[in-house]
């Protein structure tokens, strides 16, 4: 299918690894030009030049940390006008309710729901005026069902997903769509890191704790990068002006529920 998005431009944060790249792949396949970002540079260049050389299109670089105010400037800054943006960062760390102070909300705010606002607030004028726009934020399965070593995660992704739920509404009359991404596992560093804690928790291997979590998905697997980037360049078409506030979810049947 023709994703009607040739020539369009996107920013893509967090997009050196794991679902951000799967995504930037997905919408080079499509013949979207990129700006990608993470921290480190050394992977980031080396996956801008893999979909540079693989797909043709042109892919500028901004390595530093999203959720900071510099660095949303930076990526903003390198972004200019974009037609598309999907925005990632990493996840929280796990830990338990009795745990999190003050400090470990505020910073899991920044990262999971300041830092998507921030780059919506910036790009949508622009998107609006233009007549055309997407955004597809990246955030978890546990805005509909809670991971309670998450909490940190679940509840500044369920802030970000009130603000989408409104927001969306607001823009939608000038062509431009926002809806969240929602992942279940997928097989990334973060599934590994993930896999590692239920291995020292249980005191089994990893192999084993990775067929243990798989064995809790109807799919009897974990999500991989490309199917993931697919769906998000879907959502990023032509195809998709209709869809509007919406959490899609992607997680090989996980979250037990009828809708
Ligand atoms: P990943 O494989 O660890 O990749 C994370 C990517 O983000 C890397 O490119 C990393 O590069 C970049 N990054 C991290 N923090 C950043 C920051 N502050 N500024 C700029 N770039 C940053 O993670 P993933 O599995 O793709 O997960 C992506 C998001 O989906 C996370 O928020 C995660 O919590 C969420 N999620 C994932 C799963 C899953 O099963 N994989 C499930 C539910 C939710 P650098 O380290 O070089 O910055």
């Amino acid at each position: 299918m023709d994703l009607g998005i040739r020539g369009r431009r996107a920013l893509v944060t967090a997009s050196s690894k794991g679902l951000g790249l799967g995504c930037a792949r997905a919408l080079a396949e499509a013949g979207v030009d990129l700006v990608m970002n993470a921290r480190g540079s050394d992977a980031l260049e080396a996956a801008a030049a893999q979909i540079r050389g693989t797909f043709g299109v042109s892919v500028e670089t901004v390595a530093c940390d999203v959720t900071t105010s510099e660095g949303q400037r930076a990526v903003l800054d390198a972004a200019g006008d974009i037609d598309i943006l999907v925005t990632n960062a990493g996840g929280p760390p796990p830990g338990m309710w009795t745990d999190w102070s003050r400090d470990d909300f505020i910073a899991a705010l920044d990262a999971n729901m300041l830092t998507p606002i921030g780059l919506m607030k910036a790009s949508l004028p622009g998107m609006m005026e233009r007549g055309w726009g997407r955004v597809v934020n990246i955030t978890s399965v546990s805005v509909k069902s809670p991971i309670p070593a998450l909490g940190l995660s679940n509840s500044a992704r369920a802030g970000l997903t009130g603000y989408v739920a409104g927001t969306a509404r607001q823009v939608a009359p000038h062509g431009v769509t926002i809806n969240n991404l929602l992942p279940g596992i997928h097989a990334t560093d973060r599934a590994i890191s993930l896999d590692k804690g239920v291995s020292a928790q249980q005191g089994i291997d990893i192999a084993e704790a990775q067929a243990r979590r798989e064995a809790t998905i109807p799919a009897r697997r974990y999500g991989t990068p490309s199917e993931f980037g697919a769906t998000c360049a879907f959502m990023c078409s032509v195809h998709a002006g209709f869809m509007v506030g919406q959490n899609v979810l992607l997680d090989g049947g996980a979250v037990n529920a009828t809708l």
